[in-house]
């Protein structure tokens, strides 16, 4: 009963044929490479983007902090939920690589940004205010941290906004895919049809060993991603095990087959649960409040997951963060849920 993480599971055996295949003899280091080049055109056709720019890096911090760096000069402000994990999670990164840019928190309901409230932030900015950091970057992640889910029409209200104020927008997409197949549209229409400017096509959520593609619609920022990701020491030079895996990940839409599976796990763990849930679920992720007995017969029968700090200081409950995953199972789901209706019998 693996709850934790989606970075929990392993490797489906389509991404290991695909490493045992691109591990044949010699290729030119650095991206250069016969597959790099492939995943880069294909990455282009599934986001209908011909004039993108994918760049592959191992983790979702760095990918996130590069492309944020990109966007953001070192006295800019990036608006952000309070939530998000550039502000929770990356210690410092996208501080440290945009060298000193200002994380803005933006607050809004079950982890999404409300787009008043981001109107009021940038209304008020300071812009042109030698004394103010200056508005320059609109982040979002999809699925959020709270494990709901904008909508297209969510990120582009937002993004609209971000545009009235000259602002690009990031989208950490660690769970991009989830939230993709969720919502039922295509890749472009989740990203640059809705205001997106840079991507991170999380992978390692997902089913990859350390993929992550960040996808620059805009080449005229390309070049400048490619030299802080070398400077960085990001530019893996045994890449086309990189680009293999994400090739496999794309072929034949396993990649949505994958989140497809964690999506409809996570439905299932919803739909029998019966407990309050924290936030309405928008992908492979749920947030449940529990009774501290059942907690404690779960973590007794093994069952893994972490804790949400809920702030309801109520000593007979807890909150649950429970995240399936593409190789989630179902048996494992239903011992999980009649551990559950047993405590509550
Ligand atoms: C997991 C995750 C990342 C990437 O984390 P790394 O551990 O650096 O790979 C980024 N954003 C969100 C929302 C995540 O959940």
């Amino acid at each position: 009963m693996y709850f934790a993480s989606d970075n929990t599971s392993g490797l489906p055996p389509q991404i290991w044929d695909a490493l045992r295949r691109a591990d044949d003899g010699y290729a030119p280091g650095y991206g250069g490479d016969a597959l790099s080049q492939a995943l880069r055109d294909r990455l282009r056709d599934v986001f209908e983007a011909p004039e993108a720019e994918v760049f592959l890096v191992t983790t979702g911090s760095a990918a996130n902090a590069l492309a944020l760096a990109t966007l953001t000069p070192p006295w800019g402000a990036i608006y952000c939920h309070g939530l998000a994990h550039i502000e929770v999670d990356e210690c410092g990164a996208p501080e440290f690589y945009t060298g000193g840019a200002k994380l803005v928190l933006v607050d809004g309901p079950d982890g999404r940004i409300a787009p008043e409230v981001l109107a009021e932030r940038l209304a008020a900015s300071g812009r042109g205010n030698v004394h103010n950091v200056q508005p320059a970057c609109l982040s979002l992640t999809n699925l959020t941290e709270c494990g709901t889910r904008y909508t297209r029409a969510g990120i582009a209200r937002l993004a609209a906004i971000a545009r009235d104020h000259g602002l690009p927008v990031h989208l950490d997409g660690a769970r991009f895919a989830n939230a993709l197949v969720a919502e039922g549209c295509t890749p472009a229409e989740m990203s640059w049809r809705a205001g997106v400017d840079a991507l991170v096509l999380g992978g390692t959520k997902n089913g990859l060993m350390g993929v992550e593609a960040v996808v620059i619609f805009d080449p005229a920022r390309a070049w400048e991603f490619a030299l802080r990701r070398k400077r960085a020491g990001h530019l893996w030079s045994k890449h086309r095990y990189l680009a293999a895996q994400m090739l496999a990940w794309l072929d034949g839409g396993l990649w949505l087959d994958l989140a497809h599976h964690a999506n409809a796990m996570a439905e299932r763990l919803e739909g029998g649960l019966h407990a309050p849930l924290l936030f309405p679920r928008g992908g492979n992720m749920l947030f449940a409040r529990l009774p501290r007995r059942t907690h404690e017969a779960l973590q007794a029968a093994g069952a893994q997951y972490f804790l949400w700090p809920d702030h309801q200081n109520d000593p007979e409950t807890v909150s649950a963060r429970l995240v399936t995953s593409w190789n989630t199972r179902a048996e494992d789901v239903d011992r999980f849920l009649s551990l559950v209706g047993s405590e509550v019998a």
